[in-house]
């Protein structure tokens, strides 16, 4: 990239681009009523990183047209560095909001917006850092990395593990962590178990079979798994050390004087990094199947999402250490889940750093604190300067 074709003048400031970025909805859900597509915001997105000498890739997400993820490089060479973000943000409720979602609007010296922390004040900021580093010979790539569907069912990122990009060294996910490092959080599962049998009067219990009754032995199963679990797991980097199962909702039967034909259990599990989320529904089926067998009871075991794995880098990884001495803080554990896992297996080096709590993410009103600004891009700077210079 030659000097001439950079012009960083065109792009334009964070408040600028902030503003811009929150007046373009990008909501993604699994209700159709409120899911909007992403490409409004990877184009501009894009708008903004062609000038400063980046090479942008769009790509639509298989199998979900209007999504799409960008792949924006800097440079060249296998190594480098990846800022990443989602760009889609969750619903809002319009009535518990002060002012318009979707205007950046200044006041206690915070910016208002959905999306403002989580995650778009993000890529305002990373773009501004790397603004000082248009034309600049990079010894690896820096890489802005924007994904779809986050929110929802994380397939943007998904689809990138599948296709193998982008290739790196090293990842930063832009999350709102109030710029503390984040090197390990949980996994999230959302199973669902039925049972169905046969209805019949209750007088007679030898007329059926009954769906309720195979359930409650289900559940003693579950609950003793999870004994098991919390046994052989604790990491105590976590302020919930051992891994969680949570029976969620149940629905079964009709009528106290028939024979339950139909239950359905939806339950919740969040595995510690070191758990594999196969290997705990194959226990889960292993110690269901038989109540099932048995009590001739036909059965449907299934994920209600793909779930996330859990996720962790180690301690003494070398952008853990880059973080920790930019940040002054040590990393740790959330327990939230991010697109982390995915980029993990992309063969990067991944952590969660990113301005804004998350605390205010997901709630009506969500800003972020304008202290923020500076200090990451400040962050970002020097990231950048360590791992691509
Ligand atoms: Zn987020």
């Amino acid at each position: 990239m030659s000097q001439s074709e950079v012009n960083v003048a065109s792009v334009p400031g964070v408040k600028d681009m902030l503003t811009r970025l929150i007046s373009l909805p990008s909501i993604s859900s699994a209700s159709a009523k409120w899911d909007h597509s992403n490409e409004a915001v990877v184009r501009i997105l894009a708008e903004w990183l062609e000038p400063l000498g980046f090479a942008v890739e769009i790509l639509e997400v298989p199998g979900m047209p209007g999504k799409f993820n960008l792949i924006a490089t800097l440079g060249s060479g296998p190594g480098g560095l990846v800022l990443s973000g989602h760009t889609d943000t969750v619903p809002y409720d319009d009535q518990r909001w002060t002012s318009d979602p979707f205007t950046l609007t200044e006041r206690d010296d915070r910016w208002y917006g959905l999306g403002t922390c989580d995650m778009k004040g993000f890529f305002a900021l990373a773009i501004e850092a790397a603004r000082e580093f248009a034309g600049a010979p990079l010894k690896e790539p820096l890489i802005l990395l924007a994904t779809a569907d986050e929110e929802s069912s994380m397939n943007g990122a998904r689809a990138l593990a599948e296709a193998g990009k982008p290739k790196a060294r090293y990842a930063v996910i832009g999350e709102p962590t109030s710029l503390k490092p984040v090197r390990m959080h949980k996994g999230i599962m959302m199973e669902r178990l039925k049972f169905e049998g046969q209805s019949g009067h209750s007088s007679n219990p030898a007329l059926g079979r009954n769906a309720l009754e195979g359930m409650h032995e289900a559940l003693s199963e579950l609950l003793t798994l999870r004994s098991h679990w919390q046994e052989q797991y604790r990491n105590p980097n976590f302020e919930v050390q051992v891994p969680t199962l949570n029976l969620g909702c149940i629905h079964g039967g009709d009528n106290p004087n028939r024979i339950c034909a139909q239950c359905e259990l939806h339950f919740d599990l969040r595995p510690l990094p070191g758990m594999d989320m196969d290997s705990l529904r194959q226990a889960i089926l292993s110690k269901v199947r038989p109540v099932a067998e048995r009590r001739e009871l036909s059965m449907e075991f299934e994920p209600l999402f793909d779930g996330v794995p859990a996720f962790e880098t180690p301690a003494d990884a070398a952008l853990v250490k880059a973080c920790e001495k930019l940040t002054g803080h040590t990393a740790h554990a959330v327990a939230f889940a991010t697109e982390a896992p995915w980029l993990q297996k992309l063969g990067l080096e991944t952590l969660v750093m990113g301005p804004g709590s998350i605390d205010q993410a997901h709630q009506p009103d969500e800003y972020i604190e304008l202290a923020q600004l500076e200090p990451t891009i400040r962050i970002l700077k020097g990231l950048i300067r360590q791992f691509c210079l």
